[in-house]
């Protein structure tokens, strides 16, 4: 391939490509070549003794672009533009550590037991004041306490999905509900976007086309606000049609929400569960308004749904985590949680702020990108000619990363875009990070 460093890790980017060759300096974090392990060539899927006993849905189940690249985008020489990793370093520790010896001290015979599938109740009670900052209304009986939103997200597709079924997903979509989707079997139909987000007219006519093929859509997949990776937000003049098409049709609605209280200015939108709450699916996270390693987040869904989610969280965890669920509980009852989602708000808007500035200043003729209002992500489109995928290796080699976009797209499109995540670098490592990756561009672009 084009890759110019040869010494260092080989990072399997895709199933079906070649290994790519990137950085200098092997690290303890690279997984891929351990002692006494074969070196993860496409030879080695063949090595595999167990390749016949594997399900035919693990065929689907492929390494995570972005996951793929952590190991060679997490050293400190290269500006990562690539994870989507929250920046905790505004959380109050000292005072959480006392809460949570606390919890112990105090509740440990509670916190340390499993509970019940259905989750903590305090926290669901509590899980409601948070949804009514978008406008639910909800009742705790009806939310149930996921292993983040992405165990929601697969919850939600190992009860609808059936092998060969079609999930309707904005096109770029989230990369964890892809990988969800995929490991179920269903078929993915992307639905595109603009500056609003989703469009109403292009919904109607992957319907229709579904239709037209006598398939079946089960939901329809969608972050309405700061998306991932789009960074746009679904006009709120648009929300209504979006669910009355999809009443129409007979089609779910699973809206994922993990950024919604992540608005520059303080923003909220109307929740799309709070005009249609019996035919929408809503999935919550305490990852980017809190912390992301407890893992807590929760699925709001219509009763039945609910019975169903209850039971299938009960075959996967039997519980979530006792401890973690009373954290989140304790801490909100405890502690500023909205001046902490104001904080972490300021310093994305700052990020933001730096990167579209540098993007504005650096980025050669012919690119455009997005200019999102709220979350983490920005939407990077280049020259036609360059691929993203391609490129990675060199721009890795002049010590920038970014998740190529070809990982957002079931179908594989996205080979001339990419997604730059503002979310976990200082402002100053942002601007050297769009600065170095203009250079690659223009490197390409006289290729
Ligand atoms: N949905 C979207 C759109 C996300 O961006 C993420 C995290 N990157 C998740 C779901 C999963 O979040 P978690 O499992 O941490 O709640």
């Amino acid at each position: 391939g084009k890759a110019r460093a040869t010494i260092g890790t080989t990072v399997t980017l895709g199933r079906d490509n070649p290994p790519v060759t990137t950085g200098s300096q092997p690290t303890s974090e690279c997984p891929v070549t351990a002692p006494g392990q074969q070196p993860a060539t496409q030879g080695a899927r063949s090595l595999d003794p167990h390749l016949r006993r594997y399900a035919a849905r693990t065929a689907g189940m492929t390494a995570s672009e972005i996951r793929a690249l952590f190991a060679v985008a997490s050293r400190p020489e290269v500006v990562s533009l690539a994870g989507g990793m929250p920046y905790l370093a505004a959380l109050p520790l000292d005072s959480l550590s006392a809460e949570i010896g606390n919890l112990i001290a105090t509740d440990g015979l509670v916190a340390l037991q499993y509970g019940s599938a259905h989750g903590v109740p305090e926290l669901r009670e509590q899980i409601c004041e948070v949804m009514a900052l978008e406008g639910i209304s909800a009742h705790p009986d009806d939310v149930v306490v996921t292993v983040g939103s992405q165990m929601a997200l697969d919850m939600v597709t190992r009860i609808f999905c059936d092998p060969g079924d079609v999930v309707l997903a904005e096109g770029p979509s989230y990369v964890g509900a892809l990988g969800s989707f995929a490991a179920y079997q269903a078929q993915v139909v992307h639905v595109a976007m603009d500056d609003d987000g989703l469009i109403p007219a292009a919904l109607r006519e992957a319907l229709a086309a579904v239709a037209a093929r006598g398939q079946r859509v089960k939901f329809l997949y969608t972050i309405p606000n700061f998306h991932n990776p789009a960074g746009v937000t679904l006009a709120v003049s648009r929300r209504a049609e979006v669910l009355e098409i999809c009443r129409q049709h007979g089609v779910l609605v699973v809206e994922d929400n993990p950024y919604g209280l992540l608005g520059f200015d303080g923003q909220t939108y109307p929740a799309l569960r709070s005009s249609d709450p019996d035919n929408v699916v809503y999935l919550g996270s305490f990852s980017k308004t809190f912390a992301a390693g407890l893992r807590v987040g929760w699925a709001l869904a219509p009763h039945a749904v609910r019975e169903k989610l209850v039971l299938a969280a009960e075959s996967a965890t039997l519980c979530p985590p006792t401890l973690n669920q009373l954290v989140v509980s304790r801490y909100l009852s405890t502690h500023d949680w909205k001046g902490q989602i104001k904080t972490y708000r300021e310093a994305y808007r700052e990020r933001r702020d730096a990167m579209l500035s540098a993007l504005e200043q650096h980025m050669p003729a012919g690119c455009t990108w997005t200019r999102p209002d709220g979350g983490f992500y920005v939407w990077l489109t280049v020259p036609e000619g360059i691929d993203t995928k391609a490129m990675l290796p060199r721009a890795v080699t002049q010590r920038v990363a970014y998740a190529s976009g070809t990982g957002f797209y079931a179908d594989r499109l996205g080979s001339r875009q990419m997604r730059l995540s503002f979310c976990y670098p200082t402002p100053e490592r942002i601007k050297e990070g769009v600065r170095r990756l203009a250079n690659v561009l223009e490197g390409e672009i006289q290729l």
